[in-house]
């Protein structure tokens, strides 16, 4: 047996590599990322090629290993080559965020050292600093010290927590469920229809509140909805709202819709993956009045705190609330309950264990402090409106409503022919262009272009060309 085991202990060794190894390994990768960022003002912010990557699939698993620099090659070719490029300052499509070098160093070290950092007793200096951040956002957004938050993968989870959590803290039973209300607005992320379905409330009604013109919840329309619901002998529970659509960046009044809640005791939610953030910038601050009252707060750092993917927030104003629904105890976890301190990530979250997150996010916010933050969410407001005022001295544009935040929608008008088809012609040729991306909309049948500025690279030649860009592609469009 001592000599099988001592075989096995030889190749099973391979997996632990000397430095020498390592630091071949990292050598390549540096040269590899240096290329990458040094090639971004010249490569598409879009590549739509033949194969899409198809020959990844030459480098399936297999018994023997294979050499760094052929699997680079590939990553190149098949990975980063193809399809969008969310590091371009040409992605103007969708919420993008761009990805922060030091957050890769963070990764770096949060995988070498894999820190277990679900649990404050595995890992009280990697929970410290997560909770650190989540007490940062807290104040940000006005929430007292009490709040607790969770460093999720994205928005889409945080809003999913933010409904179970509310969904426990009123103690609801599933024979209510198809008594249960969701107030939301048409333009709410789809995110939450999702997660209402994965809390087990697809029972529940859907109550989409009309919208002004600016694409904003009509708060009127909200209260009406409420008291005729209380009315028919439903349970009014949970109203959503977005300081920040999608769409358009509208954001609905939070202040208002606030006092509706709490007069008749609903939860109050606000979805700010995309506009949360823009609370840096100090002209801003009036906007987001009355989110310091909602019940729970999503944000996205990787979108305007410009992250690489991977790092959403939850903010829970109320602590209790938040273990109600998320905070258990094994046999196994025994040890684990001396220490409490800090909440553990694991009790505010339906995940144990967990990447360390905290590390990609606080070591660029270090690195760098707040100040290129707020002078880039800023400089990203401003060019949204150059943008906006510029198409606008054009002949034949349709805008949407003016820019609160950093998304404007425009269409073109032609002379004649449908108006519809001729915009969906010119993002296909925008985008098969390539040097920048832009995606698009429907709203009330008509279709919308979008223009998103919420990458950190993206600065004022990448609106200039972005003008040229329509301009030239329209002119071929009407020839
Ligand atoms: C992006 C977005 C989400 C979803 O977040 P993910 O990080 O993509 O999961 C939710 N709500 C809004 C308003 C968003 O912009």
């Amino acid at each position: 047996m001592i000599d099988k085991i001592k075989a096995l202990e030889k190749t099973s060794r391979l997996l632990d590599p000397l430095q020498k190894q390592r630091d071949q390994w990292n050598s390549q990768v540096l040269q590899y990322s240096n290329r990458f960022i040094n090639e971004l003002n010249t490569t598409k912010a879009f590549v739509n090629s033949n194969d899409n990557g198809k020959d990844i699939y030459d480098l399936d698993i297999t018994e023997e290993a294979t050499d760094l620099s052929i699997l680079l090659n590939s990553i190149s070719t098949n990975i980063d080559n193809v399809g969008l490029n969310p590091a371009s300052s040409g992605h103007m499509g969708y919420i993008p965020g761009g990805g922060l070098y030091p957050s890769a160093l963070g990764d770096y070290i949060a995988a070498v050292s894999n820190r277990y950092a679900g649990v404050f007793y595995a890992a009280p200096g990697a929970v410290r600093l997560e909770n650190m951040l989540l007490r940062w956002m807290c104040r940000l957004m006005g929430y007292p010290e009490t709040s607790i938050g969770n460093l999720t993968s994205g928005g889409s989870i945080a809003n999913l927590v933010a409904i179970v959590t509310a969904r426990e803290s009123f103690d609801i039973k599933a024979r209510d469920f198809d008594k249960l209300v969701i107030y939301l607005s048409g333009q709410a992320h789809h995110s939450i229809q999702k997660a209402i379905k994965i809390a087990g409330l697809s029972e529940a009604h859907l109550r989409y509140i009309p919208l002004d013109d600016a694409l904003k919840l009509s708060v009127i329309d909200l209260e009406k909805a409420i008291i005729e619901d209380k009315k028919n002998g439903l349970i009014p529970f949970f109203i959503n709202t977005s300081f920040g659509t999608t769409n358009s960046g509208a954001i609905d009044p939070l202040e208002p819709i606030a006092n509706i809640a709490q007069k008749h005791n609903l939860w109050f939610h606000v979805d700010a993956a995309y506009g949360g953030f823009f609370k840096l910038v100090p002209e801003m601050k009036s906007k987001f009045k009355g989110i310091e009252k909602a019940d729970s707060i999503t944000l996205d750092p990787h979108k305007t705190l410009f992250l690489p993917f991977g790092t959403g927030t939850i903010l829970i104003k109320s602590k209790e609330k938040a273990l109600k629904a998320h905070h258990f105890l094994a046999d196994y976890m025994q040890d684990a309950v001396h220490a409490d301190e800090e909440v553990s990530p694991a009790d505010v979250s339906p995940e144990l264990t967990k990447h360390f997150r905290g590390l990609r996010l606080w070591l660029p916010l270090k690195l760098f402090g707040l100040k290129p933050f707020r002078a880039s969410l800023e400089e990203k407001l401003l060019l949204t409106r150059y943008f906006y005022k510029e198409i606008k001295q054009l002949d034949a544009y349709e805008l949407g409503p003016k820019p609160e935040l950093s998304v404007a929608m425009f269409r073109y008008i032609p002379k004649s022919g449908d108006v519809n088809a001729f915009n969906k012609k010119l993002i296909e040729a925008i985008q098969n262009d390539g040097r920048l991306f832009l995606s698009s909309t429907t709203i009330n049948d008509v279709f919308w272009i979008r223009v998103a500025v919420v990458i950190f690279r993206t600065h004022l030649e990448d609106i200039d060309l972005l003008l040229k860009i329509i301009k030239e592609k329209v002119d071929e469009l009407s020839s």
